[in-house]
């Protein structure tokens, strides 16, 4: 790769010489990155554009749902959406009025509110630039990003064709794709759900059917909320390799514990020491276990990024599903029905792994193979639910668009298999090993890169870096010229 670098010539003032940027997503990633750009940049109209089918912005897959049982994992003064007030969501349920219509939202330890009134928030704030027209929403799927005549040319599956000088790529969580051993047995079966999350996917289950949940995550415990909320009364089954449900929020208000910065572990087993001291000292001092894992996201970027790679394995491998059982944990609400559930014998968890499926006429039975033992038992359900989360091993496969770009060397998955691949600026990493300059990473989806960069504040707080960016090339006095052989 050849880069050069000129220098505008003397007269010219700065003045914005990137204009448009394109987002691709219109989540909470793609809405927070347009927000920030307009609040900063002296944008024109139509030089914000977000691509995004739904009607609204700010939802996304994570909060764009209406199913009033669907609610924040967070409290949500620890939500902090918006850099530079982090309380605005906390001040604006009060403020709307939405708080006195959810009473039930106040749980132990704060307010975990609808997730359909965090979309609800997020759409405010970015209305006023729709209004404006500095932000332009195209409610459409981009379906082709190139190369044209030094621009970017980004095609939706409508008819829509922008072209822009700078893209984001905000696309969010890739769909989830079942174990094979599913798809291959029930592939086209109504009765297999593979994915939980769209809108009426459980509809067609009816209150007696027996339910086996594949996966025991906070999408499997949202599953079980949404079928009780519906009037769903038969036993469910959730089936995981540990047989564990995500651990609960801690009551009371509490600091994080522990500065895992001071001389960053850099391997994967003297992190697990420092997480194992700090645990004995919230014991001892009587403080809850969830204040380590809160201080081990709030400095994962830093932790993640100072281990070398081979480290950053080995935490995937021995240590992420022990950290993301302590750091996904469920609201009260859910707590409270977990509890109940179980109590009442119709909700069970299980351990092991499926190792035959049959389709019989009404139910379809599978074999269980068991932990400890492999012992196999026989399971029957009416209905069986995918709930093992995104597939973020084939997000490129998954958008043709950004399959297209990884096909002209433009992107290439991350070395863990955890999004695309992205340097520490954000700038997507090419084929050739070299960054993008005018392309980003945000939101989920740079994980590799980050680590830590699945909640909120801290997609937030990178949606913060990569509008201080754009807008340095927006004014820069100097003009670079890549040249690749990809
Ligand atoms: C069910 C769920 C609940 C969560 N709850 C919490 C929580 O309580 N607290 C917390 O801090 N974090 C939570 N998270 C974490 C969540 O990852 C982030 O908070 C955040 O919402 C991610 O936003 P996103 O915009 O990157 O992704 P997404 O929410 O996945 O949104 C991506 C958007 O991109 C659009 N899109 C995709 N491809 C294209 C394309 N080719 N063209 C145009 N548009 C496209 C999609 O339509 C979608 O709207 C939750 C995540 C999930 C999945």
């Amino acid at each position: 790769m050849l880069r050069i670098t000129l220098p505008l010539p003397k007269d010219v003032t700065p003045a914005p010489t990137t204009s448009r940027v394109a987002i691709i997503g219109g989540g909470f990633t793609g809405a927070s990155l347009a927000r920030l750009l307009a609040v900063n940049g002296q944008y024109g109209p139509d030089d914000i554009v977000v691509f995004e089918s739904r009607a609204g912005l700010g939802g996304g897959l994570a909060y764009g749902t209406r199913n009033p049982s669907l609610r924040l994992n967070v409290a949500a003064h620890r939500m902090r959406a918006v850099p530079g007030d982090p309380q605005a969501f906390v001040h604006w349920l009060s403020a709307s009025g939405r708080l006195d219509l959810d009473p039930d939202a106040v749980g132990d330890g704060g307010i975990y509110a609808r997730r359909a009134d965090f979309a609800a928030f997020m759409a405010e704030q970015i209305q006023p630039f729709l209004d404006r027209g500095s932000v332009r929403h195209v409610r459409e799927r981009a379906e082709r990003i190139c190369r044209r005549h030094g621009r970017w040319q980004i095609e939706g599956d409508r008819g829509a064709s922008v072209q822009s000088d700078i893209v984001v790529i905000a696309t969010g969580h890739p769909p989830p794709t079942p174990p094979d051993l599913l798809s291959d047995s029930l592939g086209g079966d109504a009765r297999l759900i593979s994915d939980p999350l769209p809108s009426g996917a459980l509809q067609a289950i009816g209150p007696d059917d027996k339910v086996l949940v594949v996966g025991a995550g906070l999408t499997a415990l949202d599953a079980v909320g949404v079928l009780r909320a519906k009037g769903h009364c038969a036993e469910v089954t959730l089936l995981s390799r540990t047989g564990q449900l995500p651990q609960p929020q801690a009551s009371g208000d509490f600091a994080p514990h522990g500065d895992f910065l001071i001389g960053v572990p850099n391997t994967a087993l003297s992190l697990l020491e420092r997480v194992r001291f700090a645990l004995e000292e919230v014991t001892e001092a009587g403080l809850p276990w969830q204040s380590v894992f809160d201080a081990l996201r709030h400095q994962g970027q830093a932790i993640w990024q100072a281990l070398p790679l081979v480290e950053q394995r080995r935490v995937l491998r021995h240590l992420r599903r022990r950290f993301e059982a302590h750091r996904f944990r469920m609201s009260p609400q859910i707590a409270e029905l977990v509890e109940r559930e179980r109590a009442a014998g119709r909700l069970r968890s299980r351990a092991g792994r499926i190792v035959a499926v049959r389709p019989g006429h009404a139910d379809i039975v599978v074999d269980i193979a068991t932990k400890p033992h492999g012992i196999v038992v026989r399971h029957a359900a009416r209905w069986i639910i995918a709930a093992t989360g995104p597939d973020h091993r084939n997000v490129i496969g998954s958008q043709s668009c950004l399959a297209d770009m990884e096909g002209s060397g433009l992107l290439r998955n991350d070395p863990h298999g955890l999004g695309i691949a992205c340097d520490e600026d954000s700038r997507a990493v090419a084929r050739d090993g070299y960054p993008v300059e005018d392309l980003f990473i945000a939101g989920p989806l740079a994980r590799g890169a980050f680590g830590e960069l699945t909640g909120v504040p801290e997609i937030a707080a990178q949606a913060e870096r990569i509008v201080q960016q754009v807008l340095a090339m927006r004014f820069a006095t100097t003009r670079t010229i890549t040249i690749r052989s990809l």
